[in-house]
Order: structure tokens, then C-alpha cells, then sequence
């Protein structure tokens, strides 16, 4: 058995997808580590199911790709959109045949803590909450038998979530700002219009994402307002207008079985990466909307960043400038993808047009959705041309319907769209 060496070289607080790939980074590159997880097993919970190519790369290099091949998955080769007009779905491959990967949230944190507890420089202690940090000494309790002890590590990492411990001790707000709750139904022996595709359905008060997560289970991810009530009856209502009638039986049935998880979507700018010795990496930065199901994706791409550097502050530009684009194309997509004012339902017809018409901005797209793209030029460029088609349409529809005071207004609130992630971006370099 393996025994934790009094001084780790590494201390990383939180096994969850995250800290594991933290783990098997700094592992990698021959250092000790020692991962401390609260929970005494990886529970089941609403979260992270689909990873990118760049997710599987990184599974790939640190050895973690077996174990979770063995599980019962999904090779994801990219999503279809089903516009809200009621027009043909829109398909986004993966480029150069790149895949995703899916399967159910506690079976891939299961599979990746075993890996890094497989690793021979890596200990995995489970039940461990910490519960002090002071400098580098850490304070962590064995829960099962009510033990605290003390450790000194020369790096500690906090990969411990949206309400993380360690935030809190830099003094750093975990203020969040509540977008929207998810509700995840499962489905069982459905078939999938587009298998091994995640499927976006829009013309609901959020938008709806379903993708396999084994042979006999499809997982629906769908978007409800933060005022809509959390009941079985609303999500009918609202969602089977928009679904394909071979979905709506297992659905039904999912929801007279009350077979619903609920988790909260929030917005925590990823402005926070801690400091010389305290580095924070995954949703302990600050998480967004899980539209576009980057979250793990962003956070091994932390981690594997955190090693790779030569000093903390090299790790802090590096990934301030690099999620970015991911906070903002997830924060936007689903403001577009969710409002039903004039402006958001022009831009959605800018998206469906500019997809149609060039198959190079469905490859833009997706690699600015997979995290494998995160230019900000690269993302302002699509991101214009968006909210121009949709000017374009609005003058159109303008002039066809003679109606100018109306157009004038829509015309106007066009502003807002290019404001917010502006001011995004000003607080970011201000931190
Ligand atoms: C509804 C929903 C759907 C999502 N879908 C996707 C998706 O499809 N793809 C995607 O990439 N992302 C998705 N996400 C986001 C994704 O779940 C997160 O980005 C990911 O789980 C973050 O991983 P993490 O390891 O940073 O944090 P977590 O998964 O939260 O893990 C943190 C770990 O730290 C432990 N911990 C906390 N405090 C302590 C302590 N004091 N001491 C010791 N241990 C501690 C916790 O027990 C936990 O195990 C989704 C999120 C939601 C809410």
C-alpha cells in the first residue's frame, strides 16, 4: 500500500473530474501528490457528462483514456441543432474527425480517481475534508474517524468546486450570480434522431440538450428560467412542444416517475486563480452556464496549463487570457438561444444563416465550442457576423413590413449584445 510522504510535492484539495487530471499532470512530471477528497465516494449528482477533443487529448497523455473507454459511453462527433423556426436541424461535426465522449457524471469521476490512485507517485485519500489552510501548511479531517492532521506542501492546489475552501481562504467572494436551474431527466431505450451527436433543441424557455450516455440511457439536459416552477408538470408544458414525438413516451414516463435531478446554473466570472503557492484550477476559478459543456474541459486544460508553467503568475495570464472566449461564447449562446425578444430572435436567424451558408463558420464554431479556439479576434470575428445577419434581417423585415418605429427599437437593442461582453472583458483585464 501506498503511504503519503510527510512532505507531498503537491497537495491537491478536491477529487472531482478536475483534481484528478491535476493530479495525473503534476504526477506526469514527476512530482508527489497527494489528492484530498471530501467525500468518502463519488456520488451520483446533475454535472459534467460530455467532454471536447481537447478533454480527450488530455485523457489521452495522462493515461486515464482506458479506464474510462471500459465504461459504458458515447463517442460524441459533434451536436445538431434543431432551430426554433421549425427549419431543418443544423449539423456541427468535430473537425478533422476529432471526438467527444460521454457517459454519466459519478461513473467518469470514479473512473478518473482511480487512475490517479493507480499512479504510483499519487495518493488518494478519500474522506479527507480540509479544513485550514495557513501558508503551505494544511489542515485536513479524516471524517470517518474525526482526526485532523497537519501537512506542509511548497504547492497546494484548490480544485474544490464552485464553493470551494481554498477561495474562501484567499479572501476571495464566491459571489455567483444565479442564470437559470437545469433539470436532467433520463430516458430509457429511446432512440436518438442523430445518435452519437448532442442534440440542442430551441423554441422552449431554455434551451433543451440531449446526448446518449449509455446503451440504454439518454440524458436531457433542460434550461428553465430561474421564475418557472421546478415541477414534472412545467417541463411537459414547456418542452414537449419542442422534442420529437419518438422522445415524448420515455419522456413522459421519466417524468410521472419523478426521475429529475435539479442543479443551479450559475455565473462566476473565471477572473481568480489564486496565488504563489495557492493555485486554484476548474470551477473553484468560476464557472457559467453549462450550454456549451465546457466546464471539465476548461478546467483539465487548467490544470495541464498549471504544470506546464514556470511560475504561478505565468499560470494566472495564461488562462485569463484563454477562458475568455469560452466564459463569453457559453454566456452568450445561451442569452441568444433563451430570450424571445426581437434582437435574440434576429441573431438566432443570423446563427441558422451563417451556418447554412458557409461551411466554414460550422468549423469556426466548434472549435471555439470545443475550447480547441480561444482567439478573441477568432471570436469576435463570428461573433460579428452573427449580430450583422441579423441587422441585415432586421432592415429587411423592416422595410417589407413598412414598420419603421418597430425596427428603429429592434435596431437599437442591438447595442446591448456588443455592451455586455465589452464590459466582460474590461472587468477581467481590470483584476
Ligand atoms: C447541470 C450541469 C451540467 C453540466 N454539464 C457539463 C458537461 O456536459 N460537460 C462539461 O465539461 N461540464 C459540464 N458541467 C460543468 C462541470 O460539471 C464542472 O465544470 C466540473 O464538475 C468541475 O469540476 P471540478 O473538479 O472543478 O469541481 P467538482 O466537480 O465540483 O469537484 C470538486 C470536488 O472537491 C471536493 N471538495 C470540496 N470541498 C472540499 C474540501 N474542503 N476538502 C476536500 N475536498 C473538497 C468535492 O467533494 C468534489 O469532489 C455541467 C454543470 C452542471 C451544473
Amino acid at each position: 500500500m501506498k503511504r503519503l510522504p510527510l512532505t507531498p510535492d503537491v497537495a491537491v484539495i478536491g477529487a472531482g473530474p478536475v483534481g484528478c487530471i491535476t493530479a495525473l499532470a503534476f504526477a506526469y512530471s514527476g512530482y508527489s501528490v497527494v489528492i484530498l477528497e471530501a467525500q468518502p465516494k463519488s456520488a451520483k449528482r446533475l454535472a459534467g457528462e460530455w467532454l471536447h477533443p481537447p478533454a480527450v487529448k488530455i485523457l489521452q497523455h495522462f493515461g486515464a483514456w482506458s479506464n474510462l473507454q471500459a465504461l459504458e459511453h458515447t463517442t460524441g462527433l459533434g451536436f445538431v441543432v434543431f432551430p426554433d423556426d421549425g427549419t431543418e436541424p443544423i449539423k456541427l461535426n468535430y473537425p478533422d474527425e476529432l471526438v467527444g465522449f460521454s457517459c454519466e457524471h459519478n461513473k467518469l469521476v470514479s473512473a478518473l480517481q482511480e487512475t490517479a490512485d493507480d499512479h504510483p507517485s499519487i495518493q488518494l485519500i478519500l474522506g479527507a475534508k480540509v479544513i485550514d489552510i495557513e501558508g503551505q501548511k494544511l489542515t485536513f479531517l479524516d471524517i470517518k474517524h474525526q482526526q485532523s492532521q497537519t501537512i506542509s506542501v511548497e504547492c497546494i492546489v484548490g480544485a474544490d468546486g464552485r464553493s470551494s475552501f481554498a477561495r474562501k481562504t484567499l479572501n476571495i467572494s464566491n459571489h455567483y450570480s444565479l442564470v437559470s436551474y437545469m433539470a436532467g431527466v433520463l430516458l430509457e431505450d429511446v432512440e436518438l434522431p442523430f445518435e452519437s451527436f448532442g442534440h440542442v433543441f430551441l423554441g422552449g424557455p431554455g434551451p433543451a440538450l440531449i446526448y446518449r450516455i449509455g446503451s440504454r440511457q439518454v440524458r436531457m439536459c433542460l434550461d428553465v428560467p430561474i421564475d418557472s416552477q421546478k415541477k414534472a408538470s412545467y417541463l411537459w408544458d414547456a418542452y414537449s412542444q419542442v422534442l420529437p414525438k419518438s422522445l415524448l413516451p420515455a419522456f413522459r414516463q421519466a417524468l410521472q416517475n419523478s426521475k429529475i435531478a435539479w442543479a443551479a446554473n450559475q455565473f462566476s466570472s473565471r477572473t481568480h486563480y489564486g496565488r504563489h503557492g495557492l493555485a486554484l484550477v476548474g470551477d473553484a476559478t468560476g464557472h457559467f452556464h453549462p450550454m456549451t459543456a465546457t466546464g471539465m474541459t476548461t478546467g483539465f486544460l487548467d490544470g495541464e496549463c498549471l504544470v506546464r508553467s514556470q511560475s504561478f503568475e505565468a499560470y494566472r495570464r495564461d488562462r485569463k487570457i484563454h477562458t475568455y472566449v469560452p466564459e463569453m461564447l457559453a454566456t452568450s449562446l445561451h442569452e441568444v438561444f433563451s430570450r424571445d425578444d426581437d434582437s435574440a430572435v434576429a441573431i438566432r436567424k443570423g446563427i441558422y444563416q451563417m451556418w447554412r451558408q458557409n461551411p466554414t463558420y460550422c468549423v469556426s464554431t466548434m472549435r471555439l465550442l470545443s475550447g480547441a479556439e480561444t482567439n478573441l479576434l477568432f471570436f469576435g470575428k463570428s461573433f460579428i457576423k452573427g449580430v450583422a445577419l441579423a441587422i441585415v434581417y432586421v432592415i429587411n423585415d423592416t422595410v417589407s413590413k413598412r414598420q419603421w418605429q418597430h425596427g428603429t427599437k429592434v435596431l437599437q437593442s442591438f447595442g446591448q449584445w456588443l455592451r455586455s461582453p465589452a464590459a466582460s472583458l474590461v472587468r477581467r483585464t481590470l483584476h
